[in-house]
């Protein structure tokens, strides 16, 4: 499930991310273990999982994630 827009995708067609450091970055290849949250790789989905502070949420982690890195990769 996307967690900007909340609709159930396959994961084909969503992004994963992760939580490095407290920066979410982008994991196309999945490769980076552990927790991971999925959007759909569209910058409107993005802003809202933010606005929604889904990826603290989703990834378990404290305090706000730098989203900077993946807006870089879908731009
Ligand atoms: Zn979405």
């Amino acid at each position: 499930m996307c967690v900007g827009c909340r609709t159930k995708t396959a994961a084909s067609g969503l992004l994963r991310v992760v939580a490095v450091d407290g920066t979410l970055v982008p994991d196309p290849r999945r490769r980076y273990p552990g927790r991971g949250a999925w959007v759909h790789p569209d910058i409107g989905c993005l802003r809202l999982a933010e606005r929604r502070r889904a990826f603290p949420r989703a990834l378990r982690s404290a305090g706000v994630l730098d989203t900077v890195a993946v807006y870089a990769f879908l731009t």
